[in-house]
């Protein structure tokens, strides 16, 4: 597997070993296929898992970069990227204080490091249960500095695609519609998308990805419609489309962006598409860290 080889040759760049870091690539998933920390969290540790009937979905401010807790109706935790570097002690400190003891499924939307900064941190801190990584490398050190922290750990990647189903479970479902191709010019592109559905209610998190990623999941046929946009590459005029708008549908956006940031984000066009469409829009650079529940039918926002 070609993107086996590259992240090994990048792990080798990193240090003098290689072994231990498998990757493998599944369509479904369910909890009897956790790998290999699932001895760690057998059903003793599952019983004393808090659920509720809400879905918690939790856009923490990390300033310019992205970090999304989701919790789950039945007590299991997704945490979609962790910020920067200098974002990891507070990132494990709000999980710790979220009674996170494990992340059942961790991913890692593109491997920039404003969403990959934080990870090694949140790995040696927590039992991961699956992660998944998009089908690409990179050669910075926060990539090779995850890549080391999940060998150290001894876990496997899945990989995230189109199509990867994360969690199927009680009127819940969380599945990843993008990337839809195997190679994109531009790194963000190649962002897992994950649709999370409860009941009637529905989330749809897009990472860094761009338009081109937009054009595909629409000409896929997905359905991408959700209550909650979590705005691409925050709010960047490179993604966030008229017509993926259009096709998500939201009632409020989300933006996760750092005050006075170096890249003018969020960028005017993409305020004003989210304005013309009626969206209500959450900003983590002006209301903090901003957190919706669900009770499968109803969504409560409280920041
Ligand atoms: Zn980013």
């Amino acid at each position: 597997m070609k993107w086996l080889c590259k992240l090994l040759v990048v792990l080798v760049l990193a240090i003098a070993l290689v072994s231990g870091c498998e990757f493998e690539k599944t369509t479904s998933d369910d909890s009897s296929q956790h790998l290999s920390t699932s001895s760690v969290w057998g059903p003793t540790a599952d019983e004393k898992r808090p659920a509720s009937r809400q879905l918690i979905v939790h856009f923490i401010d990390v300033g310019q970069g992205d970090c999304i807790l989701v919790q789950f109706p039945n007590g299991k935790v997704m945490l979609i990227d962790a910020g920067d570097d200098q974002n990891a002690p507070f990132i494990v400190d709000y999980l710790r204080e979220h009674r996170v003891r494990v992340i059942d499924y961790l991913v890692a939307t593109h491997p920039h490091a404003d969403h990959i900064g934080g990870l090694d941190e949140v790995i040696e801190a927590f039992d991961i249960g699956k992660v998944y990584m998009p089908r690409v490398t990179h050669t910075t050190r926060s990539f090779q500095e995850v890549l080391l922290s999940l060998q150290r750990k001894e876990l496997a990647v899945t990989a995230a695609e189109k199509g990867v189903l994360i969690v199927k479970d009680r009127g819940v479902e969380a599945r990843v519609l993008a990337p839809g191709a195997s190679s994109y010019e531009d790194l963000n592109d190649y962002s897992a998308v994950i649709r999370v559905v409860y009941g009637s209610t529905a989330f749809l998190f897009t990472g860094d990805a761009g338009k081109t990623s937009e054009q595909q999941m629409i000409e896929s046929g997905s359905d991408l419609r959700a209550d909650v946009l979590k705005v691409a590459h925050h709010g960047s005029s490179d993604a966030t489309t008229e017509a993926f708008l259009q096709r998500v549908s939201p009632k409020y956006a989300v933006i996760s962006v750092g005050r006075n940031n170096d890249y003018g984000h969020p960028h005017r066009e993409t305020l004003d598409a989210l304005s013309r469409n009626g969206i209500q829009v959450y900003r983590t650079d002006i209301d903090g860290t901003i957190v919706f529940s669900s009770d499968g039918e109803q969504l409560a926002v409280n920041n």
